[in-house]
């Protein structure tokens, strides 16, 4: 049987030529530039809560970190280091392999390098990632800096992942073109990295959806003490959903759930052009979806001008 500082050798201890010490010490060191903010962030994954026993083990890798990386795109914030924490019943060489496998494939296309961690025995798999990101001092984009009268925007499609995880739950039937292009948005997102670096000077307030766009942008609202007016013909819905129209199954996927791990921020009227560009920069569709109200609460208007009946709250653990 394989030890733990095997495993560790053997899986997670490639080189980490960002920081000043990588794998191997007590800690890791590295050296935060002059005038950069650390932006720290960690997020746990644990099968049966948060994937399935048959989810491929690169897939996981990859999606144990893209949950953080959106995190820190949700400030603005440069990806820099990784510290890995993770618990397993056993040590399956197989798994271990394909699991390394996708983590560093994402970690080298976001410029993260893995520079610590801890490796033990637990009853499931288990897999937080700790992430640390930089930025230039007070330029993070914070949730609480919306106005009334800002543009609310998001980034790419909504509703994929939860489409997903209907299918694969067998509540929602897909032909097999749909299923394909929706079940990666579920199985390997792709974090808005480069479109968070490039709101920093034009977004007021952002925040990644992993629970849900209104759970989400609810966050946005009681942090900036405002409320919001959303257009629900304007919601950039992926396929399946927007094909379907179904009330409950657009419920369910669009507004109060799915992780689909998009962008949805605030941005001044009169940055609007400058949003465009930031997603052109970075390669990823915006679409403006509403307006900030002085007015607490969240509102969302359908085709015919009526406010619609939503179920606002997101994804809760102890619910
Ligand atoms: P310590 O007992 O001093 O905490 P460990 O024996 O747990 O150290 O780990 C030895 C080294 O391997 C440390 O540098 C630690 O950060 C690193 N490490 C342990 N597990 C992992 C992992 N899963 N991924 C990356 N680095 C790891
Ligand atoms: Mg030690």
């Amino acid at each position: 049987m394989i030890s733990e500082f095997d495993i560790i050798r053997r899986y997670f201890s490639r080189p980490a030529p960002s920081a000043v010490l990588g794998v191997g010490d007590d800690c890791a060191l590295v050296r935060v530039p002059a005038g950069m903010e650390l932006a720290v962030t960690a997020d746990m994954l644990v099968a049966g809560r948060h994937f399935s026993p048959n989810d491929g083990p690169g897939t996981l890798g990859h999606k144990a970190l893209a949950v953080n990386l959106s995190d820190l795109a949700a400030m603005g914030a440069r990806p820099r280091w990784a510290l890995l924490a993770i618990a397993l019943p056993e040590a399956d060489e197989r798994w271990l392999s394909g699991f390394a496998g996708g983590f560093y494939g994402l970690a080298g296309k976001s410029g993260v390098d893995l520079i610590g961690g801890d490796t033990t025995r637990g009853p499931v798999i288990t897999i937080s990632v700790t992430l640390i990101g930089e930025i230039p001092e007070d330029r993070a984009i914070r949730r609480s800096g919306a106005s009334p009268g800002d543009e609310i925007w998001v980034s790419g499609q909504i509703g994929s992942a939860a489409a997903a995880l209907a299918y694969r739950q067998g509540t929602l039937e897909l032909e097999h073109p749909e299923a394909a292009a929706v079940l990666p948005a579920l199985v390997v997102p792709q974090p808005r990295v480069e479109l968070g670096q490039a709101l920093r000077d034009v977004a007021s307030a952002a925040i990644d959806i992993s629970d849900g766009l209104l759970a989400d942008l609810g966050h946005i609202l009681d942090a900036s003490g405002v409320g919001a007016r959303l257009e629900f013909e304007r919601l950039p819905l992926a396929e399946p959903v927007a094909r379907r129209k179904v009330e409950a199954l657009v419920q369910q996927c669009v507004l109060a759930g799915g992780d689909d791990y998009e962008l949805c921020f605030t941005a001044p009227a009169d940055r609007h052009d400058a949003v465009l560009v930031a997603g052109a920069r970075a390669g990823v569709r915006v679409t403006h979806i509403g307006e900030i109200t002085a007015q607490p609460g969240l509102d969302v208007v359908g085709g015919d001008g009526q406010l619609m009946k939503t179920a606002h709250r997101g994804f809760d653990h102890f619910a």
